[in-house]
């Protein structure tokens, strides 16, 4: 019997919590937590704040109660300050100010990642605002009841940033989305495809100011009032920084190996450079099916699969994680996109001999003259293995399943020619006989 301790208790950490506590080894798991809560969607984060879900209620999944009815000891608003990784203790600071000092046997780092707050003028003033927990969104939601916010500046137009500016533009407020890149979701889709997402933003009352470097922000009374960029000035009462995540590695960056961003170098067990520490979720690398390496891919879904691994290994099961694609999905107001693996772009930034081949048509038959919906696709693939590399599919249909199949194929190793013969099947309810994902394989180069 081993002394198990998870250091964050998120999605990653109630993953492999559940995973270690349901194989029923018998090993002693303690649990600390900087938080006060566990397992909050942040993906449901921009529903609740634009008020298209009733409230926060069932964006959590799990808690403390939950995890200790199955027997784990869990430590909340207790940060881990220090590890000593050669005495195998950890140092926590309890809710009531009382330092605590656990031993482990094996220790699960899930500390997760934290936003990337820009070192501008400006960035102290009231009503800048990152997010990122609970408690971050019921501050952006109490901020929009104050009429005085009339206009609202979202930094950074990757999937967070443009699901934000669709929350707020929902309230009424002027919104102006910034990003250094000249479109929005570069890392996901190509121009073809980021050029619907603009289109889409800028037709619902977003504007758009791609292609700045945002310089300072300037302020009134200690409040933010302006956005200066390398080509233009915004107003913003509130500015919202989505520029992206860092993994939150302080307690192991001296006594663990780490990636070029700092996350935690992991194997396919989710086991880092020592033997009996594991990390897993954002602070931690994940093994990339696309470039046959590991990669940084901050996504709660693969957060969850690390957890799974990871907790299975940690009691001593031998499970190997399958990699990751990169796998993801938005919707913005009715526009659906989803992706997986390299964008032809990213390919050919990376060297690959890379192609893609794409298709449009209607989602079912023209005769079904209701529910249908035209739809793009978008498949990049290895001109020299045609080994299928990446997909892209956009709709108001929603079109988000056949995605997976791309996740599969990339996992899988699957060729260009292998999926024109894959079985699909036909019913008009559903596709057409010669359907988009079959005629985008067939009509590859
Ligand atoms: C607005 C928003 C929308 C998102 N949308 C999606 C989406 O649609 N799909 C998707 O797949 N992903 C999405 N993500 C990303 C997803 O939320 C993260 O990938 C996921 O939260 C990672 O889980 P994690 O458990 O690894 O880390 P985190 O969620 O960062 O949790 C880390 C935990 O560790 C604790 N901790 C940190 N340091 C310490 C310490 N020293 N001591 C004790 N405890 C500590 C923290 O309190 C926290 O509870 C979104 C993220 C945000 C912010």
């Amino acid at each position: 019997m081993s002394k198990i301790v998870v250091v964050g208790a998120n999605h990653a950490g109630t993953a492999c919590i559940k995973t270690m506590l349901s194989q029923k080894t018998g090993d002693e798991v303690v649990v600390f937590d900087a938080n006060s809560n566990i397992s909050f969607l942040g993906c449901g984060m921009a529903l609740w704040i634009g008020e298209q879900i009733k409230g926060s209620e069932g964006l959590f999944y799990s808690n403390k109660e939950e995890l200790e009815g199955m027997g784990a000891k869990i430590y909340m608003e207790a940060p881990v300050d220090r590890i000593d990784f050669e005495g195998k203790k950890v140092y926590a600071t309890l809710k009531d100010g009382t330092k605590k000092e656990e031993s482990y046997d094996k220790l699960v780092l899930a500390t997760g990642s934290w936003p990337i707050i820009p070192d501008v003028p400006g960035k102290d003033l009231e009503n800048v605002q990152m997010v990122k927990l609970f408690q971050h969104a019921q501050e952006v939601i109490e901020k929009l009841k104050d009429e005085e916010i009339k206009s609202v500046a979202v930094v950074g137009a990757g999937y967070i940033g443009v699901e934000l500016a669709e929350a707020f533009q929902r309230h009424g407020k002027k919104i102006t989305l910034i990003d250094i890149a000249d479109t929005c979701l570069p890392n996901y889709y190509d121009t073809e495809f980021t050029d619907l997402m603009r289109n889409n933003l800028a037709e619902n009352g977003v504007d758009l100011a791609f292609g700045q470097r945002m310089e300072r922000l300037e302020g009134e009374n200690g409040k933010v009032k302006r956005v200066v960029t390398d080509k233009g000035t915004y107003d913003a009462d509130m500015v919202v920084l989505c520029i992206g995540f860092r993994p939150n590695t302080a307690l192991g960056k001296d006594g663990l190996e780490t990636f070029r961003n700092g996350a935690y170098v992991v194997d396919k067990y989710q086991r880092t450079s020592r033997e009996e520490v594991f990390a897993i979720g954002d602070c931690a690398t994940v093994y990339d099916n696309t470039i046959d390496d590991v990669n940084y891919i901050a996504l709660a879904t693969n957060a969850v699969r690390s957890g799974i691994v990871g907790g299975h290994n940690a009691v001593g099961s031998d499970l190997e994680s399958v990699g990751v694609q990169g796998s993801n999905g938005i919707c913005i107001y009715d526009l659906k996109m989803v992706s997986t693996g390299l964008t032809y772009a990213r390919a050919k930034k990376m060297g690959i001999n890379a192609a893609y081949t794409d298709f449009d048509d209607m989602q079912k038959p023209e005769f079904i003259e209701h529910d249908n919906e035209p739809v793009k696709i978008r498949i990049v693939y290895n001109k020299d293995t045609r080994v299928i590399i990446g997909a892209q599919i956009a709709s108001k249909y929603d079109i988000s399943m056949g995605i997976h199949m791309f996740s599969l194929a990339i996992q899988e190793k699957v060729t260009i020619e292998k999926l024109s013969l894959t079985d699909i099947f036909f019913l008009p309810h559903f596709n057409k006989p010669y359907n988009y994902i079959t005629m985008a394989a067939i009509t590859a180069e």
